[in-house]
């Protein structure tokens, strides 16, 4: 073992030695660098965690920690590693732009030996670091918990120079596990992170807010006329009034209060509320019939009213509004302002089919996203990708996902946010979504089967690996078929499940076990991370046949897996939406609607 690794060690530095002859630059070798990472000194906090990053995992993959300089005179010319759009680049580099603040676009260049990181944002100098550290030294970000940094003797480049810029400009991955762990959201390059740390997040603050702001404790007793009319009577849990002048100006006050409570966000909901009804009083109907009838027309005259209001205070804030169930269609006669987003939310959509598959639930969307796309200046899309009914169900909305991406970025959207399962940490196959969902949503045409290889073989190992791929093709064979739709709350007795889909995935998951053991490499920590993805599978059994799933294993390996990766929540809504509640359905054979 010490023979074969001085071995490797002495053909790492030959190898540097012998590159280095042809013009390349070696990074470390054989557990030593001459690198000095360099920042301006005053540098921001993201940027100095970017450079921190930078060191802290490349001493993970090489055993060298580099020293961190906050002056742009320290280190030796042409062992540099500098981070942040910064004087010393701008010398060395002097064709390159001057940063806007646009988007996330960042680079990594060369140039002798020195290395430079930077972005059209902190954030994106943040991103180039973390594309570095995949993209040369081979590090993934599977989940919060787990990380691969594959252990290298030496490095050497000779040029390096790559760039890229995000398809659509806001970025949120609303799973349980980025929105907890907004350090793991940067390396997602989700942007949604909160804390100047991660360059600040450039999301929503709430949502659904004006029932909140003209709130029925505080003014319905006084001022019943500021609620919806509906049936002729006023109702307090409501999307109030919009055409009475006392909501717009409450509505304005209290988003100028939340603008400078929380000024960390771009976009403040000033959304009606979920659900719940909306007036039709004669003075909201009258408004309605100018724009077409539409209810999105009123929707957008009240909106823009508050974005007015709050335009020269607020140059750079936006108002946001919901085109949500009945006001998804668009608007006649009414445009909405430079400084107003709409957050369009396809709910009713189908998981089964793309966008270009003609399917007839997603029809009257399409002609809402396009109108819409025509009207708005600055569109955002509340994309839903979970199973609310049933967080762990299998659901092969990652082979559907793309095509949708694809549509909202034609559609000029700023944002996407993709509603996973956000409540608490589900199964692996949910964080392979939002690994892959993250990379689509940066640039849409990216290979899906390659970033799923990559998370695949990082996170259940070489062997199991093209196993677990198998079975995704086979669960998307056995699932989507043409005249089968599923919308957000599929049952484990919904069409697409079968007891003969049960049988033939768990024979996958016990190929990829053996093939595991047969490897013999990190057996335990790859074991887990099947069983964490093979609890999908064990609900779905569980569920439709208990006795089975325990007479087979299934129950005790969901209550070891809970027990073990922390999950507390199954389904988003009911009564019983406690993973320990999950486990008593099952204990008790409880059947139907929980
Ligand atoms: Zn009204
Ligand atoms: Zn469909």
């Amino acid at each position: 073992m010490c023979k074969l690794r001085f071995f490797l060690l002495v053909l790492a530095v030959l190898s540097c030695q012998l590159k280095g002859i042809a013009q390349t630059h070696c990074l470390f070798e054989a557990g030593k660098s001459d690198y000095t990472i360099v920042t301006e000194p005053q540098a921001t906090e993201c940027v100095r965690y970017a450079a921190e990053e930078l060191r802290d995992w490349m001493e993970k993959v090489s055993g060298v920690v580099l020293p961190i300089e906050n002056n742009l005179n320290a280190g030796q010319q042409g062992k540099r590693l500098v981070v942040g759009h910064n004087k010393l680049l701008c010398q060395n580099l002097p064709d390159i732009a001057a940063p806007d603040g646009e988007n996330d676009s960042f680079t990594y260049r060369s140039r002798g030996g020195d290395v430079f990181f930077w972005g059209d944002t902190d954030r994106g100098t943040l991103y180039a670091v973390y594309s570095f550290l995949e993209r040369e030294l081979g590090c993934r970000w599977l989940n919060s918990r787990v990380s691969v940094t594959p252990k290298s003797d030496g490095w050497s480049f000779g040029e390096l120079y790559h760039s890229e810029t995000p398809a659509i400009r806001m970025r949120c991955i609303f799973y349980y596990d980025a929105l907890g762990h907004p350090e793991f959201a940067a390396r997602l390059k989700s942007n949604d992170a909160h804390g100047s740390k991660y360059g600040g997040a450039l999301s929503y603050w709430n949502c659904h807010q004006i029932p909140w702001f003209v709130n029925k404790d505080k003014y319905y007793a006084e001022h019943p006329e500021y609620f919806a009319l509906v049936d002729g009577k006023r109702i307090a849990d409501s999307t109030p009034c919009l055409s009475n002048p006392d909501v717009l100006r409450i509505t304005i006050e209290e988003t100028r209060k939340a603008m400078l409570a929380y000024p960390d966000y771009a976009i403040y909901s000033v959304e009606q509320g979920d659900g719940c009804p909306y007036c039709q009083c004669e003075r909201c109907n009258n408004l309605k019939a100018q724009f077409g009838g539409t209810e999105s027309g009123l929707m957008i005259w009240f909106a823009n009213q508050v974005a007015d209001a709050l335009k020269d205070e607020f140059p750079d804030k936006f108002v946001g509004t919901f085109a949500y169930q009945y006001t998804r269609q668009a608007p006649k006669n009414i445009t909405p302002r430079e400084n107003v987003v709409v957050r369009l939310c396809p709910i009713e959509e189908c998981q089964l089919h793309k966008y270009d598959a003609n399917c007839e639930k997603n029809l009257d969307f399409l002609k809402d996203l396009r109108e819409w796309a025509q009207v708005a200046p600055h569109l955002y899309i509340w994309d839903y990708v979970a199973t609310f009914s049933n967080y762990m169900l299998p659901e092969p909305n990652i082979w559907v996902v793309q095509n949708r991406f694809r549509h909202f970025r034609d559609a000029h959207a700023i944002g996407v946010m993709t509603q996973g399962s956000y409540q608490s940490v589900s199964d692996a196959f949910d964080d392979m979504k939002a690994y892959v969902m993250a990379r689509l949503l940066w640039d849409p045409d990216r290979d899906i089967n390659e970033v799923i290889r990559e998370f695949t073989d990082a996170f259940f190992g070489k062997a199991a690996g093209p196993i677990i791929r198998e079975y995704l093709e086979f669960e998307r064979s056995s699932l989507i078929w043409e005249d089968n739709h599923e919308d957000l709350y599929a049952s484990h007795e919904a069409d697409m499940y079968s007891d003969e889909f049960v049988t033939g995935a768990k024979d996958y998951f016990a190929r990829a076990r053996q093939a595991i053991i047969d490897a013999g490499e990190n057996v335990e920590e790859y074991i887990e991370h099947l069983e964490y993805a093979e609890i999908s599978i064990c609900v779905l059994e569980l569920l439709r046949n208990p006795a089975q799933g325990k007479a087979d294993g299934s129950f005790d390996l969901l209550k070891r897996v809970i027990e073990r990766e922390g999950i507390t929540i199954w389904q988003e809504f009911g009564k019983k939406t406690k993973a320990e509640d999950l486990i008593e359905i099952i204990e008790k054979e409880n059947r139907g609607w929980y």
